[in-house]
C-alpha cells in the first residue's frame, strides 16, 4: 500500500467514521496524507484499523469526504456507474416516474454516497455540479460513468459555478460537457404542471426541486384564496396555487430574471393573466410597504435563501427567519395559512418551531402547526449522514 496516501486519525477520532459518516474535519486528523488536492487516500485510526477511502480536500475544514468503506474498492467509472444506478433505484423506489414529473435531483451528494456531486435530470437534459475537491479530481470518471449510465440523454450541461467551491480550493467553471448545448430554456414537469429552467443562468442548476412535494401541498389549499408567494424565484409554489384555483397569486421576488421566468411558467400552464402578479421588490422592505397598507391574504409562502451559511451568523439569519414570519402573520386573515421555510441545515426543526412561534407571539397572534416539511424525496436523507437533513418547513394556520 503506498503510505504517502495515508490519513490517520487523533485517538478516539474515528467514531462517526464507524457510524459511516462521510465527513471528517481537519481537527480530526493526526497525520495528513502526502496527496494531492482530491486524490483518494485510504483512512485510518490511531491504533491503525482501516476506515475509510476518501477524497482529501487540503483546503476545506471537511478535509476528507468518504467515498468507500472498503478497502478492496476501486474509485473509478465502474465505481461511479454503480452509484448512479443505486440512486437510479432509489428514486424509483420513492416514486419517480419519469412521467408526470421529468425534472428531479438524480444524485444528491451525500445523500446519494457521492459527496460533491449533484446531477439534476431536465428532460432530457442533466445539469451537474462537482463541487468537492474529490468531484473535480473524480471528473473524468464520473462525465464517463453519467454518459453510460445515461445513454438517453441529450446533453449534459455543467454548472460548478458555486461559491463553495471556493472552500475546496477550486475555480468557478460551467460549460457543456458531452452531447448537445441545452437550449436557452429546457421544459420539464412537475406533477402534471409544465416548467422551463434556464440551465445556464438559473439558480443552483436552474429550479428548486427540493420544495416539489411543498409546491403541490400549498397549491392544494389555495383554492379560491389571495396567495401572496413571497421569493417566489420563478413561481412554483405561484404556478401550483395557480394550478390549484387560487383567485389571486403575487409573486415577490428581487429577481427580474426570475419574474420573467414565472411570467412564462404561469402562461405555459394557461393561467390567466388576470389572476396573477408578479413584483420585483426586496420581500422584507415591500412586507412593511403591505402592513402600512392594510393589505391581506389567505395564505402566504415563505421561501427565502439561506439566511445561516455559518455558525456565526446563526443569530443574525435567525433574527431575519423571525421577523419574515412576524410580518407575513401581519398580513394573513385569521384562519390564513403560512407556509413558512428554513435550507439553513444550521437551524434545527427544533429552533426553526421556536422562531415561528416568537414570531407569531409578536405579531400578536396564535398558530397552530398542523404539518411539518421536508425537503422532496429526490433529496434523501441517509440515516448514517443527517447533514443530509437541511430543507425544513411549518404549515401554521393563524389564529387571531
Ligand atoms: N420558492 C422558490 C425558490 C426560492 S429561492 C421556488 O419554489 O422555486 C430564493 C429566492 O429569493 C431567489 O429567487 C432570490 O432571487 C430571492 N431573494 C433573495 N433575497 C431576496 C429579498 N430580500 N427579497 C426578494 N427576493 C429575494
Amino acid at each position: 500500500m503506498n503510505m504517502k496516501n495515508r490519513l490517520i486519525l487523533k485517538p478516539g477520532r474515528e467514531k462517526s467514521l464507524l457510524r459511516h459518516n462521510l465527513w471528517v474535519f481537519s481537527g480530526a486528523v493526526e497525520q495528513p496524507p502526502e496527496a494531492a488536492n482530491g486524490e483518494t487516500v485510504q483512512m485510518f485510526s490511531h491504533d491503525g484499523r482501516f476506515l475509510a477511502q476518501a477524497a482529501w480536500s487540503r483546503h476545506s475544514q471537511i478535509c476528507a469526504r468518504v467515498w468507500s468503506f472498503r478497502p478492496d474498492e476501486a474509485v473509478d467509472a465502474a465505481f461511479f456507474r454503480a452509484k448512479i444506478r443505486a440512486a437510479s433505484t432509489l428514486r424509483r423506489a420513492a416514486g419517480f416516474d419519469g412521467i408526470s414529473t421529468t425534472g428531479y435531483r438524480l444524485i444528491a451528494a451525500e445523500g446519494d454516497g457521492l459527496s460533491g456531486v449533484v446531477a439534476d435530470l431536465y428532460g432530457d437534459f442533466c445539469a451537474v455540479q462537482f463541487l468537492s475537491s474529490g468531484a473535480e479530481y473524480m471528473r473524468d470518471n464520473l462525465i464517463a460513468a453519467l454518459q453510460a449510465e445515461l445513454p438517453q440523454l441529450r446533453g449534459i450541461y455543467e454548472r460548478s459555478d458555486m461559491a463553495v467551491r471556493a472552500k475546496e480550493g477550486l475555480a468557478e467553471r460551467a460549460g457543456l460537457l458531452a452531447g448537445e448545448m441545452p437550449p436557452a430554456l429546457v421544459e420539464f414537469k412537475e406533477n402534471g404542471l409544465r416548467f422551463v429552467a434556464d440551465l445556464k443562468n438559473g439558480h443552483k442548476t436552474g429550479f428548486y426541486f427540493d420544495q416539489r412535494e411543498n409546491r403541490r401541498l400549498a397549491g392544494s389549499f389555495a383554492r379560491g384564496k389571495r396567495v401572496l408567494n413571497l421569493f417566489s424565484y420563478t413561481g412554483g409554489f405561484g404556478v401550483s396555487a395557480a394550478a390549484g384555483g387560487a383567485a389571486a397569486v403575487e409573486n415577490v421576488d428581487s429577481s427580474a430574471s426570475a419574474l420573467a421566468l414565472a411570467e412564462r411558467n404561469m402562461a405555459l400552464n394557461g393561467v390567466d393573466r388576470g389572476k396573477f402578479t408578479n413584483t420585483e421588490a426586496n420581500v422584507f422592505e415591500l412586507l412593511r410597504q403591505y402592513e402600512r397598507e392594510n393589505r391581506t391574504f389567505d395564505l402566504i409562502v415563505l421561501d427565502p435563501p439561506k439566511l445561516v451559511d455559518a455558525k456565526s451568523h446563526l443569530i443574525k439569519g435567525c433574527r431575519a427567519y423571525k421577523e419574515l414570519a412576524l410580518r407575513a402573520f401581519k398580513l394573513l386573515e385569521n384562519n390564513g395559512i403560512l407556509f413558512t421555510f428554513s435550507c439553513s441545515g444550521l437551524v434545527d426543526a427544533s429552533l426553526f418551531a421556536k422562531l415561528t412561534f416568537d414570531a407569531a407571539q409578536d405579531a400578536g397572534c396564535e398558530g397552530a402547526i398542523i404539518r411539518r416539511l421536508a425537503q422532496d424525496a429526490d433529496h434523501p436523507v441517509r440515516l448514517n449522514h443527517p447533514e443530509t437533513s437541511y430543507l425544513k418547513g411549518l404549515q401554521v394556520v393563524k389564529i387571531s
